[in-house]
This record gives C-alpha cells, structure tokens and sequence, in this order.
C-alpha cells in the first residue's frame, strides 16, 4: 500500500503535494512516514543514487528485491515511458516483476504491438504485404531477463539504472531506442534466490566469511539448475517468464543476463 501512495504522490508533483500539506494536518503527513528524499524530489524522476543513497555497484553494497521493486514501482509512478506489472510470485511468495519500457505511444499501444510481435513470429499465415505492413508499422520486441541465477548479482542490481537511463536520457540513440524498441524487463528471475543471497552476503559482511557462497540452495527445489528448468517448466519462476515470453509476447529478442565470477561469490 505504501508503494502505491507514493506513487500516487509522485505523479501530483509539487503542487499537489502542496495542496496535501494543505489539507492534511502536519501530524497526518509525519504519519506517512515519508523520507525527505520522496518529499523533495515529487515531481522529478528520483535517480537511483538519490533513492538508495548510493550508486548501484558500488562496492560492497547489494540492493535487496523489496528495495529494488520499492524503486522501479516509483519508477512507474514518476515516467509515462514505463509500465511496471507484478505478474505472480516466486515459490516462497516474493513478487515477480515485469516492467515494460518505450515511449508513451508505444506503452499505449500494447496490445498492437504483441499481436504484430506474436504474427511476425509465426509468418506462416500472413501474405507478403501483411509481413511488410508488420515490419513497418511494429516494434522491435525485446525481452530481458536478469539474474536467475541469484549469486550472479550483477544484472539485478544493474536494473534501476538501466532503466533509469532509458526513461530519462535524451541523446539521439536513447530516443531512437524509445520509440523503435518495446523492452521486457525481468529486473530479477529469481526473488528468493536475490534475497537470500543479499542477506547471506550482509550477515558476513565485514567478517572472515565475507563473500563466501551460500551454504543452501537459492531455489528451493531446483537450486543453480533453476535455468535448466525453461526445458520442463516445472517451477513458478519459470512458468511466469516463459508466458510472458513465449506465450504473450514472443520478442524478436531475448538476453537472459548472467555473469562469470570466479567459484560464483558475490
Ligand atoms: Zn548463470
């Protein structure tokens, strides 16, 4: 509920804000527990330094999953050039995220462009004008997934300021991409996995044991085989991706973020 008042703040700006000062005695507002960060930047896109007080991968500093979906659901509230939808949860519970990026007129036109995506894709039916009218008049469709395997941090707590950058950065290529690229974005395939990881790595932070792997599986049944599973779909986690992926939307690509780190330690 907190993440949706606040992104119900942010898209007032600074004078609805100041109308709620208004209306709300000042105890009330102090009971929103808002922090000072959301208050002086309603109506601007918080970047991501600003939200978690420092940049993503910075050393030693993980960002947690409840942290991260705290930012990209502000994201959400704050840019009409991002769409962001919880699209079921993980096997123990934790939201799974699907944030769609383009421009206002694409994100308006959703449905339009999966149904050229899906037709391009299967062109058996289609004559040769409908395939030119497709390839003129769609988008490019790009699906990416990051860090299923949650000890590979990198493409998790990269997420923000990716997307960040494409909702905010106005150079010619960022523009270009906006309006000729719809981008499916996991910012994480594996919640649980994610928040372990961060808390294992927290709690020995500092310690002779910091950086050292998990001594448990992060999955809960298919552990680091959990990749393997797009094979037999036998995991939530995958169900959910391979139905937006496959099923809705199959894109004209598709990047599944992993990352070569020396034993897979932090
Ligand atoms: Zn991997």
């Amino acid at each position: 509920m907190r993440f949706q008042y606040l992104n119900y703040l942010s898209k007032l700006g600074f004078f609805g804000y100041a109308y709620l000062v208004q209306i709300f005695p000042r105890t009330d507002l102090n009971n929103l527990s808002l922090s000072i960060p959301f208050v002086i930047n309603l109506g601007k896109i918080v970047s991501p330094e600003e939200f978690y007080g420092f940049k993503p991968g910075t050393d030693r500093k993980l960002i947690r999953w409840d942290k991260i979906m705290e930012y990209f659901w502000l994201l959400d509230g704050s840019s009409d050039r991002i769409k962001v939808e919880e699209v079921g949860t993980s096997t123990e519970g934790n939201p799974m995220l699907l944030t769609y990026i383009s421009s206002p007129e694409n994100l308006g036109n959703l449905d339009g462009i999966r149904e050229m995506s899906w037709s391009i894709a299967h062109p058996e039916d289609l004559d040769e004008a409908e395939v030119e009218r497709i390839i003129s008049e769609g988008k490019s469709v790009v699906a990416m997934t990051m860090s299923i395997h949650a000890s590979e941090v990198g493409g998790t707590q990269v997420a923000s300021d990716f997307a960040y950058r494409l909702l905010t950065e106005e150079d010619e290529l960022t523009k270009k991409i906006r309006d000729n690229v719809l981008l499916l974005l996991f910012p994480c395939a594996n919640p649980d996995g994610q928040i372990m990881t961060v808390d294992w790595y927290r709690k020995n932070l500092g310690t002779e044991f910091e950086g050292c792997g998990l001594p448990w599986l992060y999955h809960k049944y298919t552990g680091h085989d959990n990749n393997r599973d797009a094979l037999t779909l036998t995991q939530v986690e995958t169900q959910i991706m391979n139905k937006v992926i496959l099923k809705d939307w199959f894109p004209q690509a598709y990047i599944d973020h992993h990352q070569m780190v020396r034993h897979h330690n932090v």
